[in-house]
């Protein structure tokens, strides 16, 4: 054992999400400790450059969630009160093609966190859900009182599904957990998979953006430093008293982390266009299997109990971005 109670670890250390959050727990002092497998769903040499750039001094292990021998030895090692968990496969389309990553990482890989926090006497569980928990049940905004018993995609099945496992450990072993439903999160060092870089990289590379549904669609953008504020204000926030949310299952919690403003695709692309300088060629598809045609976060929850209080719109948060990309990417953009 080398430490105490007061480290974190930050499981997705090297992902997007997670790099980030990594350094602002250091730049507030923070003992942390990251993991990641650094798997090949997008380019790991951009996971490990992103850590580079981002949380240089954060020692992270590379260890698969579903390695139960490896993440007992990583507990033995390290006395964690809080753990941030944010490594599961992500995406919606790629759920379409290859199910079994979203079984191995989100479903199994989930109960073995669980199972350590409950038995290794973690404080607090803080773990990422998704927007598309909404799916067909919900009408926008989005508050988390709404239904989310009717997913669009295997993703969004087993980000509803961590939210009932993670209530069926508070209710039953007293695990305070939080979820916290993160709506189309981007910036610097991006999910390369996503809408932000794609579009930027294409228009600044003059190729073609595919816009589904004919662009009829808005997103509720939300800047990766909001998210983060927003994830260690969960982290933070004082465990509410027991009663309170009982419906919720003991001192489990879920909230909407999300801009709170959704933008329509052709003014997000108008404003990639403008950053990067040119205009961008747009192919118009129909609408994807799993997508959803809008989303928009009620954050009245988060705002209450930890003053969640988004900041960034895309006016400023967007171009960033794009200059990022092009510095990054050069001639591969
Ligand atoms: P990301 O893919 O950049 O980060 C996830 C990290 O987890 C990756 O570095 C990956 O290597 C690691 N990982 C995946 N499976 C693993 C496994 N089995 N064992 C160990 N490590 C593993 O994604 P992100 O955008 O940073 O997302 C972080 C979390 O937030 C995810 O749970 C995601 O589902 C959720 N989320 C993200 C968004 C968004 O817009 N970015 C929206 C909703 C929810």
């Amino acid at each position: 054992m080398t430490d105490t109670t007061d480290t974190i670890l930050v499981t997705g250390a090297a992902g997007f999400i997670g790099a980030y959050t990594c350094r602002e727990l250091r730049a507030r002092g923070a003992n942390v400790v990251g993991l990641d497998n650094y798997n090949d769903y997008y380019d790991p040499q951009l996971k490990r450059d992103r850590v580079a750039a981002l949380c240089p001094d954060v020692e992270i292990a590379q260890i698969d969630l579903t390695d139960r021998v490896a993440l007992e030895a990583l507990f033995d090692k390290h006395r964690f009160g809080r753990v941030i968990h944010l490594a599961a496969q992500a995406g919606v389309r790629y759920s379409l093609e290859n199910p079994h990553a979203y079984v191995d990482s989100n479903l199994i890989g989930f109960v073995n966190m669980l199972e350590l926090c409950r038995h290794r006497g973690v404080e607090h569980l803080v773990y990422a859900s998704s927007s598309s928990v909404y799916g067909d049940s919900a009408t926008p905004p989005f508050s988390e009182a709404q239904r989310i018993d009717r997913p669009r995609s295997l993703y969004a099945a087993t980000k509803a599904a961590n939210e009932l496992m993670a209530h069926t450990y508070a209710h039953l072993y007293g695990l305070r957990a939080t979820g916290l439903r993160f709506f189309t999160v981007y910036g610097p060092w991006g999910r390369p998979d996503m809408a932000p870089l794609l579009f930027s990289r294409a228009v600044l590379a003059g190729r073609p953006i595919q816009v589904f549904n004919h662009g009829r669609m808005r997103r509720d953008f939300t800047h990766i430093d909001d998210i983060v504020a927003g994830v260690l204000g969960a982290m933070d926030a004082p465990a509410r008293p027991a009663g309170e949310n009982a419906a919720e299952g003991g001192p489990h919690r879920v909230y909407n982390l999300g801009n709170h403003t959704p933008v329509e695709l052709e003014r997000f692309i108008a404003v990639i266009e403008q950053a990067a300088g040119r205009p961008a060629e747009k192919n118009y598809l129909p609408m994807q299997p799993g997508d959803m045609v809008e989303t928009m976060a009620d954050t009245a929850r988060a705002q209450a109990d930890f003053g969640f209080e988004p900041a960034t719109p895309i006016d400023t948060g967007l171009p960033p971005v794009v200059r990022w990309c092009r510095d990054y990417f050069g001639d591969k953009a």
